[in-house]
């Protein structure tokens, strides 16, 4: 016996096994081809970043950074490095370091784990991915409606129905700044009421204390001073602007003046696509726009927005919905005698392939009747038999599992070149 304790997978971060991952391929499938129809490029970023990238990039006094990252020294150099919670610092903190929004704007995506140390339960875990989508250099709202119209549309490519719209304005610097002051005058008057996070947020960054999850402190949240008040007139604009051209393409949305958003680097359009299926983790997906990071990051002002979407959520959500059975792991599954029948089925199968089937060639147990059952388990459409008897007249039997043109259960023979054409037709 082995003294080897046997090592499991990590509180949070989960494996996706067959056929789980087939949902996750068609999804990234159906999200790059829709991706491509808007005009957005891949960006790929590292996993690992400088931990001062998100401290700065997301802000000091935000979940994220006060106690969701995973970070470490590097024992080598002693640099300071976390796992990104997020992409967009990294995709930002990319575009300064190659140049590539200031010739032109851009609009860019990327798709990848993500890593945050949280609570584990359903759509809330510590390795989860994103589709994180930025148009880099626009000011606006043109490109706002542009994003929001392009999720309407990818619920739509995925049959996902009651997604709601929920936006808001976080207006500039300066409407912050005098909503600040009513907010923390407000949060004084209530301080019997908040907890010990929001007593020690409220002077540093009063707004998140509106972002509380904390059931307790809801009554007080929905009474204080709304940041959208205090907009003025080219704020209003902006967000007039983006509602008209969502009324244009007929997306419904509300507005939601309580929604701020967990990170710090947001202005103007924020908004989040809110589902009540998935239980207490309704946020499929949240943006908004973020014209000071560029700058903050140490790079020439740019105007800038995007989107984030959950993608466990997302296959959630779509899941729900979805009526056909677990998918086939092949459409042709080949058995076979011996071992000169092996070697004869393992030729057939390549030619097959050629024809661009799917074929799974049996391998382990000998007996027709497991390799039946294998056969059975494996969802083809057709079987086709190697034995003896087959070799020596050069004719396969290929035995119909699924009902189709042919009919279930039958059997014919057919000569071995002429089986991939023959299969090629009738699959
Ligand atoms: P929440 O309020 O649910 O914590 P958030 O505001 O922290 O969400 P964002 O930073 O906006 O989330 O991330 C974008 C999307 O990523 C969310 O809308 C959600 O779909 C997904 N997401 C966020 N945190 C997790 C997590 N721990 N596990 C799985 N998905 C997540
Ligand atoms: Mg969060």
């Amino acid at each position: 016996m082995s003294a080897f304790q046997k090592v499991t997978g990590l509180t949070g971060m989960k494996d996706a096994l067959p056929p789980e991952t087939t949902r996750w391929e068609q999804l990234e499938t159906i999200v790059r081809d829709w991706l491509a129809i808007y005009g957005y490029q891949n960006l790929r970023t590292p996993v690992l970043e400088q931990t001062r990238l998100f401290t700065r990039g997301i802000g000091e006094v935000t979940d994220i950074v006060e106690k969701e990252m995973y970070s470490f020294v590097d024992p080598l150099n002693e640099d300071k490095l976390t796992l990104r919670p997020e992409f967009t610092a990294g995709v930002v903190r990319s575009a300064i370091e190659h140049n590539f929004l200031y010739d032109r704007p851009r609009r860019v995506y990327a798709m990848g784990p993500v890593f945050r140390h949280e609570r584990p339960q359903r759509g809330r875990y510590r390795q989860f991915h994103q589709i994180d989508v930025e148009a880099l250099g626009f000011p606006g709202p043109d490109v706002d409606a542009e994003l929001i119209l392009m999720l309407a549309r990818l619920w739509r490519l995925m049959g996902l129905a009651d997604i709601r719209l929920e936006i808001n304005s976080l207006g500039q610097a300066d409407e912050r700044a005098a909503h600040r002051e009513a907010l923390i005058a407000y949060l004084e008057q209530h301080k019997d009421v908040l907890d010990e996070e929001a007593r020690r947020r409220m002077y540093a960054n009063p707004l998140r204390v509106l972002d509380t999850k904390n059931p307790a402190m809801q009554d007080m949240a929905n009474g204080a001073p709304r940041l959208f008040d205090f907009l003025g007139d080219a704020s209003l604009a902006h967000y007039h602007g983006l509602c008209a051209r969502l009324d244009d393409a007929g997306v419904a949305h509300t507005l939601n003046p309580r929604l701020v958003r967990g990170l710090d680097y947001y202005n103007l359009t924020v908004f989040e696509w809110v589902t009540d299926r998935l239980g207490a983790q309704g946020t499929v997906c949240g943006g908004g726009r973020y014209d000071g990071l560029v700058e903050l990051l140490g790079g020439k002002p740019a105007p800038a927005v995007g989107f984030a979407i959950g993608m466990e959520r997302l296959l959630d959500l779509w899941q729900q919905g979805a009526t056909d059975r677990s998918p086939a792991e092949c459409q042709v599954y080949m058995v076979h005698q011996g071992d000169e029948g092996q070697r004869q089925a393992a030729r057939l199968a390549e030619g097959l392939r050629d024809a661009g089937l799917k074929v799974l060639v049996h391998a382990g147990s000998t007996g027709f009747k497991s390799q039946f059952r294998r056969a059975d388990a494996s969802g083809a459409v057709a079987a086709v038999i190697v034995g003896d008897d087959e070799r020596a007249s050069g004719m396969a039997t290929v035995k119909w599992l699924r009902s189709n043109a042919a009919g279930e259960g039958q059997q014919e023979s057919i000569a071995f070149d002429q089986l991939a054409a023959q299969l090629q037709q009738r699959i």
